[in-house]
C-alpha cells in the first residue's frame, strides 16, 4: 500500500539511544533506569501509529521532546496520592477532607517528634519507664477538671474501649434518640455489640424521661450511656433528662454514666459568636463519669479520641488489652500538646487555632474576597457562565449543630445554557476544577456550582492556577 504522505517515513529514535541520551540522565537519576524505560518504551508504542501515518513532525519525535513528555508521564505515576485540596465546599471540619488544620506550633512539635528519638514512655525524673498518657494528662486536667486522662486513636476507638472496659457482659442503658449512626458506618449499637455490652434501650425517639432510664435499672445494668446527637436534630416534642439528673440517677444505684459528647468543644463557643456546644467541663460537672470526645473536631488538634474522667474508671480502662491496640502514636500526642497549650490562653485562640480562624470569620469578610475573585473567574470561565459573589450559608461540619449555618460567601458559578443540558454542564466544570494542580472542591445546589471561600486563605495559589482550568464547552 502507498503511503499517504508524499515526504520519507519518520522514524522514531531506538530505545537505547534514548536511554542514552543526555536528556533522559536526569530522569534515570531520578526515577531509575527501570521506571524510564517502561515508560519510554509506552511512550513510543503510543506514538508507533500516529508516526507511520504521517501525524507527527519531524521536530516532534526528538530524543529532547521524547525525553520531556516521558518525564511528564513519570511525574504523574509518581505523585504523592495524598493531595493538598481546596475545601471550599462550606463545610469546615470536613471528614472526607482532613477535619481540622493544625496550628504552626502543632507542625512544629509534629516536626520535632519525627526527626529525634522522645520521652514518649519515659520517665525523665525517675528514669524509669513511664506512661505515654502522662504526657498531656496535666494540660487535660487543667483544661476540663477531669481527674484523669487517657488517648486512643479515635472517638469511635474511645467510645469502644470504654463500653468494653465498664460494661462488658452486662448492659448499657441508652435513649432510643441517642442510637445514632455517624459516618463511616460508626453506629452505637454496633459499636456496643462489639464492645461485648448488651443493648438496653429506653424511652423512644423524640422522648425519653427519668422514669423510663429507672425502670430499666436492674442487677444486669452496667452503665448509663448519653450520646451527643451530632449530625441529627429532634426537634418539636421533644424530651431529654438533663446529664446532672441522669447521673444523679445511675450514681444513686452505684453505675456509671457515659457521656460520648462527639466534638467535644473545651470552651463556650458563645463567645465567638457561634452555636453552643456541651462543653467537657461542663459533662463532667454535671457527673458525667467518663466524657469521650474527638481531637479533630471543634478541638482543632489531631485524629484521637480522649477519655477523660474519674481516675479508678481511667485507671480499669487503661488496663483493658485493647488499650494497647488503640493507642495514639508518638506524632499524634505532639501535635495533641501543642493544640492543648494554645487552650491555655483562649483571648489568643481564635487567632492561632486554625479551625477556630476559619470558623469565626465574618461574613463581610469574605464576600469582600469574593468580590475581589469574582472578575478573573469570569474572564476564566468566559461566555458560558455566570459568576456571581454571594452570601451563603456554610457548616461547621463533624457533627457539631448539623442544624445551625454558618453565614458565609461564596463565588455562584450558574451555566448560561438551556434547563435540560445545565446538569452535564455542572459536572464538567465540577471535575475540571478537580482536575486541577490543587483540587477545587466546591458543591452543587440550586443549578449552580458553589465556591464557599470561608476557607480559602491561600489566595495566590487559588488564582495562579485559574488559567489551567479547562472549562467544558
Ligand atoms: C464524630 C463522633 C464520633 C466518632 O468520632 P471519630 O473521632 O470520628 O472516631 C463518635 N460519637 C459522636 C457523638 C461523634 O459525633
Amino acid at each position: 500500500m502507498p503511503a499517504r504522505s508524499a515526504s520519507p517515513a519518520l522514524r522514531l529514535p531506538s530505545i537505547d539511544s534514548l536511554l542514552r541520551h543526555p536528556a533522559c540522565l536526569p530522569l534515570t537519576e531520578r526515577y531509575g533506569r527501570d521506571a524510564l524505560l517502561a515508560s519510554l518504551r509506552q511512550l513510543l508504542d503510543d506514538l508507533r501509529e500516529p508516526v507511520l501515518s504521517s501525524q507527527l513532525d519531524a521536530v516532534e519525535i526528538t530524543p529532547e521532546v521524547l525525553a520531556g513528555r516521558a518525564g511528564e508521564r513519570l511525574d504523574l505515576q509518581h505523585r504523592s496520592q495524598v493531595r493538598r485540596v481546596f475545601n471550599l465546599t462550606g463545610t469546615v471540619l470536613h471528614t472526607n477532607l482532613g477535619r481540622a488544620l493544625l496550628p504552626d506550633e502543632a507542625i512544629d512539635a509534629v516536626q520535632r517528634a519525627a526527626r529525634y528519638p522522645l520521652n514518649l514512655e519515659f520517665d525523665l525524673q525517675s528514669g524509669k519507664r513511664g506512661d505515654r498518657d502522662d504526657l498531656i494528662e496535666g494540660l487535660i486536667r487543667e483544661l476540663t477538671g477531669a481527674e484523669a486522662v487517657t488517648v486512643v486513636n479515635n472517638n469511635a476507638a474511645a467510645v469502644l474501649l470504654t463500653l468494653n472496659s465498664l460494661g462488658a457482659r452486662k448492659e448499657g442503658i441508652i435513649s432510643r434518640g441517642e442510637l445514632i449512626e455517624i459516618g463511616g458506618a460508626f453506629r452505637i449499637p454496633d459499636i456496643m455489640a462489639r464492645a461485648g455490652v448488651k443493648l438496653h434501650e429506653v424511652g423512644t425517639t423524640n422522648r425519653t424521661h427519668a422514669r423510663d432510664y429507672e425502670a430499666a435499672i436492674g442487677p444486669r445494668s452496667g452503665l448509663l450511656m448519653r450520646v451527643h446527637a451530632s449530625n441529627y436534630a429532634i426537634e418539636g416534642f421533644t424530651a431529654r433528662v438533663p446529664t446532672a439528673e441522669l447521673a444523679e440517677l445511675a450514681h444513686k444505684h452505684g453505675l456509671p454514666l457515659l457521656e460520648d459528647l462527639g466534638s467535644g468543644s473545651l470552651l463556650d463557643l458563645t463567645r465567638w459568636g457561634l452555636p453552643a456546644e456541651p462543653t467537657v467541663r461542663q459533662a463532667l460537672i454535671d457527673g458525667a463519669d467518663i466524657v469521650t470526645f474527638s481531637g479533630d473536631k471543634l478541638l482543632g488538634g489531631p485524629q484521637a479520641g480522649l477519655i477523660v474522667g474519674r481516675k479508678d474508671l481511667i485507671a480499669k480502662i487503661k488496663k483493658n488489652p485493647l488499650k494497647r491496640a488503640l493507642r495514639v502514636d508518638k506524632l499524634t500526642l505532639a501535635a495533641l500538646e501543642a493544640v492543648l497549650s494554645l487552650y491555655r490562653n483562649p483571648d489568643q485562640l481564635a487567632e492561632r487555632l486554625p479551625s477556630l480562624r476559619l470558623l469565626t470569620r465574618a461574613q463581610a469578610d469574605i464576600l469582600a474576597q469574593a468580590e475581589r475573585l469574582q472578575p478573573s473567574l469570569a474572564q476564566a470561565l468566559g461566555d458560558g457562565w455566570s459568576v456571581s459573589a454571594v452570601a451563603a450559608l456554610g457548616m461547621i461540619g463533624s457533627g457539631s449543630q448539623p442544624v445551625a449555618r454558618l453565614p458565609s460567601a461564596a463565588l455562584c458559578l450558574r451555566p448560561l445554557v438551556s434547563k435540560r443540558l445545565r446538569g452535564r454542564h455542572l459536572l464538567g466544570l465540577e471535575a475540571a476544577f478537580r482536575q486541577l494542580a490543587i483540587p477545587v472542591l466546591g458543591r452543587i445546589d440550586d443549578d449552580a456550582l458553589w465556591l464557599d471561600l470561608r476557607q480559602l486563605d491561600d489566595e495566590a495559589a487559588w488564582r495562579a492556577q485559574l488559567d489551567q482550568l479547562q472549562v467544558p464547552g
